[in-house]
């Protein structure tokens, strides 16, 4: 069951209570370079992107977060770190700030910002990275999962004690299993709404691997409102991942969900390279269907039957099912184009 925690809005994505699981990722372009940053944002929103957070580590960055909100359609988040008059030009033109009240100077400066995202009716994540913990909290119990929760918990007294509450709060580290205690720990103690995150997770295999396992223990105890797959690699893959991580669970659906095969001697078509092109040529679409690339007749009809769509490889001509009914036999060039145009028939 699912943990319940309040709601917050973040522009029109509400995250926590009984909202569907957000999907984050973070920009990698130059903030100040602004239509860099707009065409990157669109790329990702294309493939689901559903909350997007973009660095502004200084004034010139700040300002062009201006551009950006007025022409993406997506939820703009602003990490701040430090210096709270970036905080405050930044909150003129995003939904959430993502800066940790702690680490931003003198009570009036937090102050400051606290009052401008409440006037604003602005979200703020509370970010506690194990790579950063304050040095008191080190010394106390080094790199811990406890540490960050007494980090996150000292953030939000700060917050609470201005009267704020419209508080997100994630608890990254770059190893799991401090990670996920440090979540519980944490889900324990408050119903803040959680962004689940394995922070500097590395490239898109291991990063992916480590973000699912991290994740997936978490959701599936019911932990969790929004998530963001960090990834050395390109932000689209951390999208991917990300829908990838919550359709597994059967916590989301979008788009189309392949089934393959892994292929073996029996296959009778490249199932490898279909399944690729097929889930290229359809990660834009949103519809949900179930399409199964199967290589021959030993599980191939037991897939397909389950699908909205399915190939089963065969000797001479390829099976073709709709509903789990055979349609027609398939040539190996026809199989692309045909299953392509039937998922394009239900979009
Ligand atoms: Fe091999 Fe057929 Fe199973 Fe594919 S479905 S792995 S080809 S036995």
């Amino acid at each position: 069951m699912r943990r319940r925690s309040r709601t917050v809005k973040v522009g029109n994505v509400k995250v926590g209570g009984t909202s569907p699981i957000s999907v984050q990722s973070m920009t990698t372009t130059d903030t100040r370079d602004a239509k860099a940053t707009i065409a990157q944002i669109h790329g990702l929103e294309e493939l689901g992107c559903e909350i997007i957070r973009v660095s502004a580590p200084d004034m010139a960055s700040a300002k062009a977060l201006k551009e950006i909100k007025q022409n993406i359609s997506i939820p703009l988040v602003a990490d701040i770190h430090y210096d709270y008059r970036i905080a405050l030009e930044a909150a003129k033109y995003v939904d959430k700030l993502r800066i940790n009240p702690g680490n931003i100077g003198t009570a009036d400066k937090v102050k400051a910002v606290v009052e401008e995202a409440k006037q604003r009716a602005l979200p703020i994540r509370i970010g506690v990275n194990l790579g950063s913990l304050e040095r008191p909290l080190f010394m106390k119990y080094g790199y811990a999962a406890e540490a960050m929760v007494e980090s996150a918990m000292s953030h939000i007294k700060i917050l609470e004690e201005l009267d704020f509450y419209d508080t997100i709060v994630s608890l990254k580290a770059s190893d799991v299993p401090r990670m996920v205690k440090a979540y519980e720990m944490f889900a324990e103690k408050t119903d803040y709404p959680l962004h689940l995150g394995v922070t500097e997770a590395g490239g898109k295999f291991s990063g992916s691997i480590k973000s699912s396992m991290g994740m997936g223990i978490l959701l599936s105890k019911g932990i969790g409102d929004t998530i963001r797959v960090s990834l050395a690699d390109d932000p689209r893959e951390e999208v991917r991942a990300g829908w990838q991580i919550l359709k597994s669970l059967g916590l989301r659906k979008r788009g189309v969900d392949i089934t393959s095969c892994p292929t073996c001697a029996r296959t009778h078509m490249d199932v490898i390279k279909l399944s690729e092109q097929i889930e290229r040529a359809t990660e834009k679409m949103t519809k949900p269907m179930h399409v199964a690339i199967m290589g021959c007749s030993v599980n191939g009809p037991g897939e397909s039957g389950k699908a909205d769509i399915g190939v089963v490889g065969a000797p001479g001509k390829h099976l073709l099912y709709r509903n789990g009914k055979f349609v027609k036999p398939l040539k190996d060039e026809e199989i692309f184009d045909t299953v392509v145009e039937e998922i394009r028939k239900e979009q």
